[in-house]
């Protein structure tokens, strides 16, 4: 059994792990800003009911206040009503009031149906508020685990990494060397099993003669046709447990 390949498989199934790792810990931030934006979007719907609930309530005080100055038309007129000298001047006035009564009247049916609204609007924000502080609650509680996860897949990565180091201190550098470029080169799969004759990653024949070399353990070979490393899983020793890497 030779021990740089059996550092090699190691190595490898320390990578994977590694892969799987990263890919949860950085899921984590993702669906913290996923959840960000689907309680961003509530918050903005909240926020244009409490808008238009305002623009109600400002529309409905500026009705209050036309009907105050029309209230005063009227007394006005009321007033010169009572000093008019002519008939064409009672008959003005009178015509005046009567518009004015007409605004009065008209404002009057806007400010009530501004009353309703703005009754209701208040309903609808509350509801929203209510629903709103409900979500942040479950959005806290969700990022929170979320964080929590994320620090205990940091803590593992951590501690894969100092195993990793080992491993690469074990490895002579200029196989390390290959292996760290078969990473990069290989879609981080440098180093490949073979079973029944094939390459396990790119499922291309090993030569026949090549594979009883293999098997005989002589020599770290490379797959003639992906250039990863090779190793027959028929030997006990390349049997390498997963266990102690799969508890990280
Ligand atoms: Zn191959």
């Amino acid at each position: 059994m030779l021990d740089q390949l059996k550092c090699l498989i190691e190595y490898q199934k320390i990578e994977d792990k590694k892969n799987q790792l990263l890919r949860s810990y950085e899921e984590g931030p993702r669906r913290i800003a996923e959840l960000e934006k689907e309680f961003e979007y509530f918050e903005g719907q909240c926020l244009l009911k409490s808008e238009e609930w305002d623009n109600a309530k400002k529309a409905q005080r500026a009705i209050e206040q036309e009907l105050d100055d029309l209230r005063g038309r009227m007394e006005r007129q009321k007033t010169r009503l009572i000093e008019v000298k002519t008939n064409k001047e009672y008959q003005a006035i009178q015509k005046e009031m009567e518009d004015t009564k007409k605004e009065v009247s008209k404002n009057e049916d806007s400010s009530l149906e501004l009353i309703d609204k703005i009754e209701l609007l208040a309903k609808e924000v509350a509801e929203l508020e209510k629903d709103l502080a409900e979500r942040r609650a479950v959005l806290d509680e969700q990022k929170a685990v979320l964080e929590r996860e994320g620090g205990e897949f940091k803590a593992r990565l951590d501690r894969l990494e100092d195993i990793r180091q080992q491993v690469r201190d074990r490895v002579n550098p200029d196989l390390l060397k290959k292996t760290d470029f078969l990473f990069i080169k290989q879609a981080g799969i440098a180093v490949s099993a073979v079973e029944n004759g094939v390459c396990n990653v790119c499922h291309m024949n090993i030569p026949p003669q090549k594979f009883i070399e293999l098997q005989r353990d002589e020599d770290i070979m490379q797959c003639p046709h992906c250039h990863r490393f090779l190793y027959w899983p028929g030997h006990e020793g390349y049997c390498i447990s997963q266990e102690d890497i799969d508890t990280i």
